[in-house]
């Protein structure tokens, strides 16, 4: 048995330049922040993770030192503790899976019980647009054969969700009936700066009776996330799918909210909630429901990475969050730290089989992106 022998995390930062403009954040981002987790073990063998900034872990790598790679449950549950009372330092969780698969010699979504290693994607833009452009980016994605595409709306001025719905609308004129369309509404959580209210039942009915017309498969986060009787009345008012929980801290105050019928969808990350020995779980678990999984992923590639690894490896979703959002969020900026950019064919990922992840680092771009 090998043991782990170090936990290493460097902080990283890509300059962007065009700016990227988050439907969700309301402050250009001038540059994109990674924090990667090594885990090694005495052999050599080296894992990765990513997708989080690791806030509060420094001092607590003492937990893993001298214990067994894979012993994956423990080292769950040891995390769940460290983000209760500290940061959300499930890249770890990610770090240990491609360090235990790199003992085993199996790709991740075989680990998990995966017989394919094809997952389905859906487009998922990140910027708010003008609606011609919104139209035009659409017909990109039908070209490039995603059966499906994510529209933020967030508009605060300029009129609000009534602009982001002449968006949707030019979306639709033009793709008509070819991709599958969602909607963000992203009022589940704030930004910290950011003291708008999220919406309540009364403003989220009115934006569902304009996504009905326009036959949008989910909306998603269109309340706050602790809002268990705004999605219940929410659900049971609209043919729109109700979909939410990216960011939801804790498992269980996710289960209460699935378990009260707060969603058709739910979309916790591995990157952030839970880790994948966690999220593997809650969707073995929902697979035999109504209720379908399909994670949320908007951290970097490694995390993007990470959640198709565990769908490829529990099966149950339609498809998986791609974002993309060229020019301003581009494969190669979503990527910047892997030599090995996660493209897609149709509207599909094939994962590799090479060990853990099957990822490779770009150590060169790391270095030089490195903060001190
Ligand atoms: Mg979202």
């Amino acid at each position: 048995m090998s043991v782990i022998d170090q936990i290493e995390i460097t902080h990283h930062r890509l300059p962007l330049d065009p700016p990227f403009h988050a439907a969700w954040d309301g402050r250009a981002r001038a540059h994109f922040d990674a924090t990667i987790v090594r885990v090694t073990d005495n052999e050599g063998r080296q894992g990765v993770g990513s997708g989080d900034l690791m806030l509060g872990f420094d001092g607590h790598e003492t937990l893993f030192v001298g214990q067994d790679p894979l012993d994956l449950d423990r080292h769950n549950i040891v995390l769940s503790h460290i983000d209760f009372h500290y940061g959300r330092c499930w890249p770890l969780d990610i770090a240990l899976w491609d360090l235990a698969g790199k003992v085993k010699e199996q790709p991740i979504w075989k680990m998990l019980g995966g017989v394919d290693p094809i997952v389905p994607v859906y487009a998922s833009s990140g910027a708010l647009h003008d609606p011609s452009q919104l139209a035009d980016l659409a017909t990109q994605f039908l070209e490039q054969g995603f059966p499906a595409m994510k529209i933020r709306f967030r508009s605060r001025d300029n009129g609000g969700w009534r602009a982001d719905i002449e968006g949707l609308e030019a979306v639709r004129a033009r793709v008509g009936d070819r991709l599958s369309l969602m909607v963000d509404c992203n009022q589940g959580w704030q930004m910290p700066w950011d003291t708008d209210p999220s919406w309540a039942f009364e403003d989220a009915l009115p934006v569902a009776r304009e996504l009905e017309r326009l036959n949008v498969f989910w909306m998603e986060e269109p309340l706050h996330r602790a809002d268990l009787v705004g999605h219940q009345r929410l659900r049971d008012a609209t043919s729109v799918k109700i979909a939410g929980g990216e960011m939801t801290r804790e498992l269980s105050s996710l289960q209460t909210m699935i378990d009260g019928g707060a969603f058709d969808i739910v979309q916790p990350d591995v990157a952030l909630v839970g880790g994948i020995t966690g999220l593997a779980d809650l969707g073995r678990k929902l697979r035999d429901t109504e209720t379908i999984f399909t994670p949320h992923t908007w951290t970097n590639g490694l995390g993007v990475l990470a959640n198709l690894h565990l769908v490829a490896g529990i099966g149950g979703a339609p498809f998986v969050e791609f974002p993309f959002d060229p020019p301003t969020w581009s494969i190669e900026r979503r990527d910047y730290m892997t030599k090995t950019p996660l493209t897609q064919k149709d509207g599909r990922v094939t994962l590799s089989n090479a060990p853990g992840l099957g990822v490779s680092i770009d150590e060169e771009l790391l270095a030089s992106t490195q903060l001190a």
